[in-house]
């Protein structure tokens, strides 16, 4: 599953899928959702029950740029510097299910 479209409107990055799924997600949940070992530790970060605390400042939810990695996912580079992120598409499709 890739995307067709991807697009950040306002606080919202919008993913069109090729199979014509549309997700929203919040920037804000996008950035704490981030996947990089910084962010999430170790194991599974969507059953991590303790994740590591972060200081996010206003500028950590702001998106400055994103770029496709590889054809399996996007590297989303934030306002406050933080660009360590990869979303791979499958976890894009799980978190946008999960909550
Ligand atoms: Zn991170």
């Amino acid at each position: 599953m890739t995307p067709k479209n991807i697009q950040v409107i306002q606080r919202t990055f919008a993913i069109v899928w090729n199979d014509s799924r549309e997700d929203y997600f919040d920037l804000e949940k996008l950035r704490r959702a981030c996947p990089c070992a910084t962010c999430q530790g170790e194991g599974n970060v969507l059953i991590s029950a303790r994740p590591t605390p972060q200081n996010y400042l206003p500028a950590s939810f702001e998106l400055r740029g994103w770029q496709y990695i590889g054809g399996y996912g996007v590297q989303l580079q934030w306002a406050d510097g933080h660009a360590t992120g990869i979303y791979s598409f499958d976890y894009l499709r799980q978190l946008s299910t999960g909550n």
